[in-house]
């Protein structure tokens, strides 16, 4: 279509969603779009696929863009968050509070759970032994409310199914409907598990530092 290849790169500004950059794209199999951790979107058209099926489907993703925004924007302030609370995060106090919220929604569900460790990890938010022993990330205490719960009640069912099959689901989405939707806003916050605190002040990547830059792709299939 060299047609096509005339008009593009071209940016259109979408009400809901603000200005989207559409690409001409050599390599890109399919039409896909990439949300940066600036809220900057780009959209990259193959050479078998025309701008108008392109914003076609941007239009039809237009709900699942606008959550990502969301999300990275929540994302952001999370960092900054971090920066301004790493002079004064009081571990202890966070460890407390994480405790704290297990045993309510421990209690609250029905769940017992063994020994309770809480420490600053990099590679996972939380993990429950074959004895119940519960592990979890002192950085959960920097996450969405909804999303520390997540993870506390992830590691609580894990306390009766040690595996992730459908019983593990049916069970925890009893408890919580959304938590599909809510597993992939926590992978979103993954960078944080990578963060050092509180020794190292965060990446933040409105300060223009060396940052971790997550991209969320939908391709079309
Ligand atoms: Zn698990």
């Amino acid at each position: 279509m060299p047609k096509r290849r005339v008009t593009l790169p071209l940016e259109i500004v979408y009400p809901d969603i603000g200005p989207v950059s559409f690409v001409a794209s050599q390599r890109a199999r399919r039409i896909n779009i990439r949300i940066r951790a600036d809220g900057s979107i780009r959209v990259a058209v193959p050479r078998n696929a025309s701008l108008r099926q392109a914003e076609k489907f941007v239009v039809e993703k237009r709900d699942w863009i606008a959550r990502q925004l969301r999300m990275g924007e929540e994302r952001r302030r999370a960092t900054a968050e971090l920066v301004s609370r790493n002079q004064g995060f009081d571990s202890d106090r966070e460890a407390a509070r994480i405790r704290q919220r297990l045993a309510e929604l421990a209690e609250e569900h029905g769940f017992s759970c063994n020994r309770v460790t809480i420490r600053n990890q990099k590679t996972r938010w939380g993990s429950c032994s074959a004895n119940n022993n519960v592990s979890l990330n002192l950085k959960l205490a920097l996450l969405p409310a909804r999303l520390m719960d997540l993870v506390l009640l992830h590691e609580l069912v894990h306390t009766e199914i040690k595996n992730h099959g459908p019983e593990f689901y049916r069970r925890l989405t009893g408890i919580i409907p959304d938590c599909r939707g809510l597993d992939r806003e926590l992978k979103s916050y993954s960078p944080l598990l990578l963060t050092s605190l509180p020794q190292t002040p965060p990446v933040n990547p409105d300060e223009g530092g060396k940052t971790i830059r997550p991209k969320h792709v939908w391709s079309e299939s």
